[in-house]
């Protein structure tokens, strides 16, 4: 596709460098403002709490905080509808899995914002055997709100700072925007954590990597035992 002399496809490569005179281009820069202002104010989180912090977020929604001043008040209970995950609470490992799968569903743009100390870093319950240390590992974070709990007044604020991040993406700079990239982007992959999220059907793929990969076959072995036990014993 081309705009006159400019070929739109090498403005969707980050790895070509937009001319200066493009990036200065009026009718871009005015388009841009006009489409991040659009965006910021009118971003629809989706509705999902997992702990304390959860509390936090529910009262910021209500009345007295009234996030519906931002343009946010639009909870979304389903992914494809939502544009922001607060993650908001203590994320163990069972709940990384739906979570990645949640983010995997949510269309581009996204955002995701950490709220408190649980999904910043794992929080009090850093190293727990059952708590992973920041939602971070797994999904790319655009705002972290620190606090154990943050108040309703830090999550406002780290809403305007998320609505400061989308305001200073530029379409002229495509670089920023990686959604106008060319393809589809891939699915970050469902973490599996420990020996509780492991699926007893795929006992055999388990012992055929083992194998394959020269570990003791012990490991194999007793993952195919427990297969083995999940299963109705033969006549
Ligand atoms: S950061 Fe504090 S308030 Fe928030 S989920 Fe963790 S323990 Fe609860």
């Amino acid at each position: 596709m081309t705009n006159g002399d400019i070929d739109l496809r090498e403005l969707h490569n980050p790895d070509i460098p937009v001319p200066e005179e493009m990036q200065s281009n009026i009718a871009i820069t005015s388009l841009s403002s006009l489409y991040n202002w659009s965006r910021s104010r009118s971003i629809w989180p989706m509705l999902f709490g997992l702990a304390c912090c959860a509390i936090e977020m529910i009262a910021t929604a209500a009345s007295r905080f009234d996030v519906a001043r931002f343009g946010m008040e639009v909870m979304r209970a389903t992914p494809r509808q939502a544009d922001l995950m607060i993650v908001s609470g203590t994320v163990t490992k069972k709940m990384i899995v739906p979570i990645v799968r949640l983010y995997n569903q949510m269309p581009e743009p996204k955002y995701v914002l950490a709220m408190g100390a649980c999904a910043s870093g794992g929080g009090p319950f850093k190293e727990g055997y059952n708590v992973v240390s920041g939602i971070d590992k797994f999904v790319p974070v655009d705002v972290y709100v620190p606090g154990c709990p943050p108040t309703p007044q830090a999550l406002l604020n780290g809403l305007i700072m998320l609505q400061k991040k989308i305001e200073s993406q530029s379409l002229a700079v495509m670089a920023s925007v990686p959604w106008y990239g060319a393809g589809p982007n891939d699915a970050i992959p469902l973490p599996m954590l420990g020996p509780d999220v492991v699926d007893p059907r795929h006992a055999e793929l388990f012992r055929q990597e083992a194998k394959r990969n020269r570990q003791t076959p012990v490991v194999a072995d007793a993952v195919a035992e427990a297969a083995a036990e999940s299963r109705p014993a033969e006549a």
